[in-house]
């Protein structure tokens, strides 16, 4: 057969991952000729030779192309022969536009592993080594092109070995950005809380491990930002680290060495070890053995059975668990709801009462990354927290915009105030930005405005819409009206519903089951426990919703779950209620008089129909937890209960036509479960739950809608979402939970661009 000549035009996540040294490589391999450069959007190639090779060539690129990068599409054309006599990579011209797509930070490959333990190797120990495959991205560019110019990189001047590397194109170093070694790299650097250096390099390494062994607390400037490392071990270290941190029970995340270490203290099933080892570097929430109490005191997650577990994210983290040899907390470098510190001076003076010593560096971070949260859920991975590892990678491509290229409008969705995201929509994809946290403190705003500046710099556009949620009273509510741009507000719930539709890239009629703490809308009730549809084609309608019930105190309920147990008791029956025994046991006598000037005046007591209040009412009820000092701690309190339970009993309840919507009434399953003799505590928890899924079920079936979609922070409960997907798909209902995009208000800004663009491909107004 005649020799030809193909060009290949790859898009997708093909550059900053190695993927012109793989392609030259492999073309090398195969003896075609050639060449290989970046392009806008991706790779193009050009190779030449025999068709049965190249053929060959093609199916190769796509089953061994480098393990992070991604291939959205290939597509190849005949060119004229040219005759290269040879293959090469060419370098890209300054003007060729360059991709968007810019990779999150990875963990160390096994290459980088192997030569970090190799004592003759010249990076033996160096606590910043890295690859193409591996190591900071996302945490350090600072504008597009990604080349070591824009990254924080750009002050440390290549040494003649590592230039040699950087240039060469069979090395596995060629055009590794951040590429660095112990003479021309970042160093390590341990300091007192005064900023006075205590020790430089391998030895301030030694200094911070030998700190944590005597039950200091050390602020380690990490990948994405500052954490708190202790002994996990030291009773009194974590006591201090809890009290100084104003943290008194969220559990602490937990670093490893390995995998095996995991193993002695936790049940890993298949998936869980995936994740734990995949180059994201998660934390995992894992089940705990009862072996883990030798290393893992029980402070580190007060009354959970399960502990959240990642391995190192970067080779720092992999020399100094591999040296301390023995689990360490590591949390994030915050006080309370704060953002992570990611600057050393801004660290010592906001870490400075918390932790002794600060193991920092010179190598610059750009942007506060969390560590990345997921837990397995229905045995799928469940998001609860998207930061480093995952941001800033696209998270959708809705087929609606791909279709329709009329539906490319760019907007810019401003999310929630609780674990605020933002998300921006350009050319089809959606991309949102990292977990950003609660805007309730002015650091937090700061780091909202730069996450938009970024995302909207580093994509190039001027956003045309804003969309906020509705609640007046949001900081990103606010933030929007300032501006000149359109606008659009998305109810919260109808935010979550289409979250979950946009990961499935659905579009259609459907069922949203969204179930959270608080949302707002105009009604003035506290939302939480909604029944949606969306017919596919016009507006989102509310078809049922919990019984509401008032909750005295208001915000200060979200607190205190006794004031909720209060609000729903009274809901049932009246001012009796407050002589109940269950609320005499966690009010005092005056407040209970308060309480009742409150329900009776209607006084700051709004009517809810929040299922999370729910669960925190039920978990009071129950005598689990009265006051709380972290979300979602009741209703953990109550999944954790009703561990290893198997039932398939249920409480009674209702479901009322009330005009024309369903109301889903608990009044008789609360009154059953306080006065269930015969269960014990946990056998009422678990029936607890199977009672909700039951009334999940009843909606269904009334609505009668195929397509259900369940979403919301409620979500996040192991329990109830399996029993609910299994007892809907014992039911022929085709359900949809979550997996990249956290079904908590992380996911809200996905949700309110998704809406956007389906009510635009519906032709229907978006409002001014
Ligand atoms: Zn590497
Ligand atoms: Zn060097």
């Amino acid at each position: 057969m005649d020799n030809e000549r193909q060009q290949v035009e790859i898009t997708g996540l093909v550059q900053g991952v190695g993927f012109r040294p793989f392609v030259y490589r492999l073309a090398n391999e195969c003896k075609l000729d050639g060449w290989v450069a970046n392009h806008s959007g991706g790779v193009r190639i050009e190779v030449e030779g025999d068709p049965q090779i190249i053929a060959k060539f093609l199916r190769r690129l796509a089953q061994e192309k480098p393990s992070h990068s991604q291939i959205f599409s290939i597509h190849t054309k005949l060119m004229p022969m040219q005759g290269d006599g040879g293959f090469e990579i060419r370098e890209s011209t300054a003007n060729s536009q360059k991709s968007t797509l810019i990779l999150p930070d990875l963990a160390p490959c096994d290459h980088c592993l192997a030569e970090l333990a190799d004592p003759g190797n010249r990076r033996h120990n160096y606590p910043f080594i890295n690859c193409t495959l591996c190591g900071p991205r996302f945490s350090i560019i600072d504008t597009l092109p990604y080349d070591r110019a824009n990254t924080t990189m750009s002050e440390f001047a290549l040494c003649e070995e590592c230039r040699k590397e950087y240039t060469t194109p069979s090395d596995r170093r060629f055009h590794a950005e951040p590429n660095a070694c112990p003479q021309c790299g970042p160093e390590l650097q341990l300091t007192s809380r005064e900023g006075n250096t205590l020790a430089v390099n391998n030895e301030a390494l030694d200094s911070a491990l030998a700190a944590i062994s005597k039950g200091q607390v050390v602020a380690l400037k990490g990948v994405g930002g500052f954490q708190l490392l202790v002994d996990a071990a030291d009773g009194q270290a974590l006591e201090q680290l809890r009290k100084r941190k104003h943290r008194p029970h969220k559990p602490f995340a937990l670093l490893y060495s390995s995998l095996e270490a995991v193993r002695r203290d936790c049940q890993i099933s298949k998936l869980e070890s995936v994740l734990l080892v995949s180059r994201e570097r998660p934390i995992v929430l894992l089940e705990a053995k009862a072996e883990a109490r030798h290393r893992v005191h029980s402070l580190v997650a007060p009354d959970s059975p399960e502990l959240g577990v990642m391995l190192p994210a970067s080779p720092l983290h992999q020399l100094l668990t591999q040296k301390y040899g023995a689990p360490l907390v590591a949390t994030s470098g915050n006080l309370a709801e704060e953002p992570i510190c990611i600057e050393n001076n801004e660290a010592l003076e906001r870490l400075g009462k918390i932790a002794d010593c600060f193991l920092i560096h010179n190598r610059q971070i750009l942007r506060p990354l969390d560590d990345s949260v997921l837990r397995v859920i229905e045995n799928r991975p469940l998001m609860l927290r998207r930061a480093r590892g995952f941001a800033p990678l696209p998270l959708v491509r809705p087929q609606i915009t791909q279709e329709n290229t009329e539906n490319n409008r760019t907007y810019l969705a401003l999310g929630a105030d609780l674990k605020n995201t933002v998300a921006l929509s350009r050319s089809g994809w959606i991309y949102s930005s990292q977990h950003i946290g609660d805007l309730g403190n002015a650091t937090s705003v700061e780091r909202f405005d730069q996450a938009i500046e970024e995302l909207t710099s580093f994509q190039q556009c001027e956003p045309q819409t804003l969309i906020h949620d509705l609640h007046p009273g949001y900081t990103s509510h606010r933030w929007a009206q300032k501006k000149s741009a359109a606008k659009l507000g998305v109810q919260h719930h109808t935010a979550h519903f289409f979250s979950c539709m946009a990961e499935h890239n659905y579009v259609g009629s459907a069922l949203g089951i969204c179930w959270d703490g608080t949302g707002y809308d105009s009604s003035g009730v506290v939302r939480g426990g909604e029944f949606l549809h969306w017919n596919g084609a016009s507006t989102v309608k509310r078809i049922a919703s919990l019984r509401t019930f008032p909750l005295p105190g208001g915000e200060k309920a979200v607190r205190e779950p006794r004031r909720a147990a209060a609000g729903l008791l009274f809901e049932i029956s009246g001012f009796v209620a407050l002589q109940h025994d269950l609320l005499k046991r966690c009010f005092s006598r005056s407040e209970r008089r308060n309480l009742v000037t409150m329900l009776k005046g209607e006084i700051n007591s709004p009517q809810c129909s929040s299922a999370g209040r729910l669960f925190d009412a039920v978990a009071a009820l129950l005598g689990l937890s009265s006051h709380i000092s972290y979300e979602g701690q009741a209703a953990m309190a109550i999944e954790h209960s009703a561990r290893g339970i198997q039932s398939p009993d249920a409480y009674p309840f209702d479901l009322q036509r009330r005009g024309n919507q369903w109301q889903l009434d608990w009044a008789p399953s609360v009154s059953a479960l306080i006065y269930d003799e015969e269960r014990s505590l946990p056998q009422r928890a678990a029936v607890f739950h199977n009672t909700l899924a039951q009334m999940i079920l009843s909606v269904a079936i009334e609505v009668g809608e195929s397509q259900v979609f369940l979403s919301g922070g409620v979500f996040q409960n192991k329990r109830l979402t399996e029993t609910v997907a299994k007892l809907l798909r014992q039911n022929n209902f085709t359900v949809h939970c979550h997996s990249l995009v956290p079904p908590n208000d992380g996911g809200i800004a996905l949700g309110q661009v998704y809406y956007a663009h389906c009510m635009a491909a519906a032709g229907q107004p978006l409002g001014g």
